[in-house]
């Protein structure tokens, strides 16, 4: 194709996970252009190797892809429920939160709403020239664009000790794949299993393997206990746009230390979850006299070797400990030791001319758009990669909509939408 003949949008969105759906799903308001996005997966999906039958959402279903900023837009999660017939059952099943297959299904209906969704589109390079940006995939040019969201989301962390590792070593998001097969093998449901991470991922790992019927589980987290996450209205209070906009005021150093402080308001287990976990173990507890998945807190795992051939021997992991070093064999490691951001894919030149600060993040800006050098008129916005400078609501989704508003009333230069957050009970200082 012609460099001539690409479509070209107004904005094209990298990744179609809810930070790009919201933006595209507001988008139209302005008025400013067409706007695609291009994703890699098959169709519509969120986290699709993480979904298990009755995990629950973190978040409050209020908070869609749209409601904050524009309760009357017909992409709301109450329009969803309401349109499909099942507001009635998801009310009196009384859910805390709810399912987050629910929040799937409500992301499916909603995309499927959204003009301009390319699946199937591997986006391996974005390009800019004097007229704006260019993507690539298939090793050829699909699109051109005034400016460009990046909203690629995160991948699994893979530990270094992981290298050279037998596949009995695996990532959390392999777990829900290998199970089955793990489980046929010779005596595996009462080999011992370990889980590294004490995080939410780590949590659900312990509970599938417990429902499979593993019975020597092993947990094991960094820090002196599971923490599970601080709900309480003040610490809510770090998710609302007031103090995203007194963050703002802070030096980056300053914003970063607070930030790291405010992490056990949104990494960390969901009470509901850890009751489900000792429930189960103390049900299993009754028939085997033993609870099958005992908690490992304070151990840091420093490396994992091999011992014996693969399948049939054991994984050996090392552990710092408060106390000093401790050794636990298994025969599969489950590792779910976090998240980190997924390579965003600049060409050499737009990577060159790229902004970063101290710490190697990119310079973002207060509107989400990107420091980078010769822009021209032509932005591009970072969503879901500033929670240092911008806070831990850009890390999850309880402020889409606020930030995909942010982001539209930087592209058209007017407040397209006004994002009000005056009343608030707190006078943080730094
Ligand atoms: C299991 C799990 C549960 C979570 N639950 C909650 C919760 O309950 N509440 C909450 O607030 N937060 C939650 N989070 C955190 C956060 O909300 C999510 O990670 C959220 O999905 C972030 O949205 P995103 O659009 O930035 O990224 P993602 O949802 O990760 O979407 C990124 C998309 O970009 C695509 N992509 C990446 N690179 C390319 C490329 N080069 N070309 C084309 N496509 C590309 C990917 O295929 C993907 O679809 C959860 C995270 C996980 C992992």
């Amino acid at each position: 194709m012609q460099p001539t003949e690409l479509p070209t949008y107004h904005t094209v969105g990298i990744g179609a996970g809810p930070a790009n759906l919201s933006l595209a799903a507001l988008l139209p308001a302005a008025g400013l252009g067409p706007v695609a996005l291009f994703d890699r997966q098959p169709g519509p999906a969120w986290h699709p190797a993480l979904l298990s039958p009755g995990v629950r959402m973190q978040t409050s279903w209020m908070k869609d892809l749209v409601s904050l900023v524009d309760p009357q837009h017909p992409l709301t999660f109450m329009n969803y429920l309401v349109t499909t017939g099942r507001l009635f059952a998801l009310l009196n099943a009384q859910f805390d939160t709810i399912p987050r297959l629910e929040y799937v299904r409500y992301l499916t209906w909603a995309a499927r709403r959204i003009e301009g969704i390319h699946y199937g589109t591997d986006v391996e390079r974005i390009t800019y020239t004097d007229d704006g940006f260019e993507l690539f995939a298939g090793g050829r040019p699909i699109a051109r664009a005034q400016h460009v969201s990046i909203g690629v989301g995160t991948r699994a962390s893979r530990p270094a000790w992981m290298d050279g590792l037998p596949d009995t070593a695996l990532i959390a998001d392999d777990l829900g794949w290998r199970i089955d097969a793990m489980k046929a093998a010779e005596g595996a449901l009462d080999a011992p299993v370990a889980v590294v991470g004490g995080g939410q991922t780590g949590l659900e790992c312990v509970l599938k393997l417990l429902h499979a019927g593993f019975t020597d589980v092993r947990w094991l987290g960094r820090r002196q206990w599971f923490q599970t996450i601080d709900d309480s209205p003040v610490a809510n209070e770090f998710y609302r746009p007031a103090h995203g906009q007194f963050l703002q005021q802070l030096s980056r150093g300053t914003r970063r230390r607070l930030v790291v402080e405010q992490g056990p308001t949104g990494d960390a287990l969901t009470p509901g979850a850890l009751r489900v976990l000792y429930q189960s173990n103390y049900d299993r507890m009754l028939d085997l006299d033993r609870f099958p998945a005992v908690l490992y807190p304070g151990r840091d795992v420093v490396s994992v070797t091999a011992d014996g051939d693969g399948d049939g021997g054991e994984l050996v992991m090392r552990c710092e400990t408060p106390g000093g070093r401790e050794e636990h064999r298994a025969r599969y490691v489950v590792v779910a030791v976090g998240r980190e951001a997924s390579p965003v894919p600049f060409d050499d030149d737009l990577a060159e001319r790229v902004e970063y600060d101290d710490d190697g993040d990119m310079l973002i800006e207060p509107d989400y758009s990107l420091r980078w050098k010769g822009m021209n008129g032509h932005r591009i916005f970072v969503l879901n990669r500033a929670r240092y400078s911008h806070g831990v609501p850009d890390a999850n989704l309880t402020l889409l909509p606020v930030r995909a508003a942010t982001v539209i009333n930087a592209m058209a230069g007017r407040q397209v939408f006004n994002v009000i957050d005056d009343l608030c009970p707190v006078r943080w200082i730094a």
